[in-house]
C-alpha cells in the first residue's frame, strides 16, 4: 500500500519493480532517480525519461552483450575444447590408421616372411628335384659307365602288327622272345637295352639311333618271316654286307637256335635292313620262323619254343661277346 509523492499507486511501482528486477542495480538506482526527476518536475514520463530508459535499456544490452561475450569467451573455450577433442580424436584416428597401417605393414612383413619362408621350401623342393635329376643323370652316368652290352630289339609293335596269321602275330612273338632273351642275358649279368618292352610302334631309326647312343657291344633284331606263295620254314638271319663282325655274330646265333630248336637252316644271309645297316656295332635281324607254316607258327606261339628261341639267341651272343 505504497504512494509515493507523484501520487503513482502501487500497480505502477510493480511496473517498475519488475523493471529493477528487469534492470538489476541499476534498476532500483533508475527508479530512484526517476522518481527524484519525476518529484523535481512533476510529471510522468516524458522525454527525457524514455531517453533515459532506452539509454539504460542500451547499456543493459551492451551489458547482456557483455555477458554474451563471456558466453562467446565460453563458446570459445567449448569450441577449442572441441577443436582439441577433435584434434585428439584426429590423432587418435591416425594413430588407429597408422597402427592399422603397421598391421597391415607387419601383416606384409609376414606374407613377405611367410613368402621367403615357401620360397625357401620351394627352393628345397627345387633342390630336391634337382637332387632327383642329378641322381637320374649319375644312374644315366653309372648306365653309361657300365656300358649297354645288349640291345634287343623287337621288331614292329603297337599299329605295326608286322606278318601275321589270323591271331597270331608277329609284333606280339618278337616281343615275347626278346624279354626272354633280355631275362636269360640279365641272369647271366649283362646290360640289356630294351627297343621297346611293350606294344609301342618305335620308327626303325630310332632303334638304331638308341643302340648308338648307347654304345651298345651287340645288337639283335627279332622278327617272323612270312612266305605269300608256296611253302617255307625255318630259321635265317640277315647282317649288312661289309660288315664282317656281324656275319661273325649271324652265324653264332643261327649254329645255337638250331642246336636249341632244330628248326630248318635257312642261312645267313646279307640284306638292306635299316636296323642293321644304321648301327653301329654289330648287329644282326633274326627271322624266328615263317607264319605261313602251321607247325612253326604253332611252336612260335609257344612259350616253350619261344624259351628254345631265346636259349639259342642268347648263346650265340654269349659266343660272339666272348669267342
Ligand atoms: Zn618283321
Amino acid at each position: 500500500m505504497y504512494r509515493d509523492a507523484d501520487g503513482y499507486d502501487s500497480g505502477i511501482r510493480k511496473s517498475r519493480y519488475r523493471e529493477d528486477s528487469l534492470f538489476g542495480d541499476y534498476g532500483s538506482s533508475y527508479y530512484r532517480r526517476t522518481r527524484d526527476y519525476r518529484s523535481r518536475n512533476g510529471s510522468g514520463t516524458d522525454e527525457r525519461l524514455r531517453t533515459e530508459v532506452y539509454r539504460r535499456r542500451q547499456e543493459e544490452g551492451e551489458r547482456r552483450t557483455g555477458r554474451s561475450r563471456r558466453a562467446q569467451i565460453r563458446r570459445r573455450r567449448r569450441r577449442r575444447r572441441r577443436i582439441r577433442i577433435a584434434m585428439v580424436l584426429g590423432m587418435y584416428i591416425l594413430l588407429l590408421a597408422a597402427a592399422a597401417a603397421g598391421i597391415v605393414g607387419i601383416g606384409k612383413g609376414i606374407q613377405t616372411i611367410v613368402h621367403a619362408f615357401h620360397n625357401e621350401e620351394s627352393t628345397g623342393e627345387n633342390l630336391t628335384e634337382e637332387n632327383a635329376e642329378s641322381t637320374v643323370i649319375a644312374d644315366d652316368a653309372s648306365q653309361a659307365e657300365q656300358t649297354v652290352q645288349v640291345v634287343v630289339d623287337a621288331g614292329h609293335g603297337g599299329n605295326d602288327q608286322g606278318t601275321s596269321h589270323q591271331n597270331v602275330l608277329e609284333k606280339d612273338i618278337n616281343l615275347a622272345v626278346a624279354l626272354k632273351v633280355q631275362n636269360l642275358l640279365e641272369k647271366e649279368g649283362y646290360t640289356v637295352l630294351m627297343t621297346r618292352d611293350s606294344d609301342v610302334k618305335i620308327d626303325n631309326y630310332e632303334r638304331a639311333e638308341m643302340a648308338n647312343e648307347a654304345k651298345a657291344q651287340v645288337f639283335v633284331s627279332i622278327h617272323c618271316n612270312y612266305l605269300e606263295s608256296g611253302e617255307a620254314d625255318g630259321i635265317e638271319i640277315y647282317y649288312d654286307s661289309g660288315k664282317t663282325e656281324a656275319g661273325s655274330l649271324a652265324s653264332r646265333i643261327l649254329k645255337a637256335m638250331l642246336a636249341k630248336t632244330g628248326a630248318r637252316d635257312r642261312g645267313v644271309r646279307t640284306e638292306d635292313f635299316i636296323v642293321t645297316r644304321e648301327t653301329d656295332m654289330p648287329s644282326v635281324l633274326i627271322e624266328l620262323g615263317y607264319l605261313n607254316d602251321s607247325q612253326e607258327r604253332q611252336n612260335l606261339a609257344s612259350s616253350s619254343y619261344q624259351d628254345k628261341l631265346a636259349e639259342g639267341i642268347v648263346e650265340g651272343i654269349l659266343s660272339f661277346l666272348n669267342g
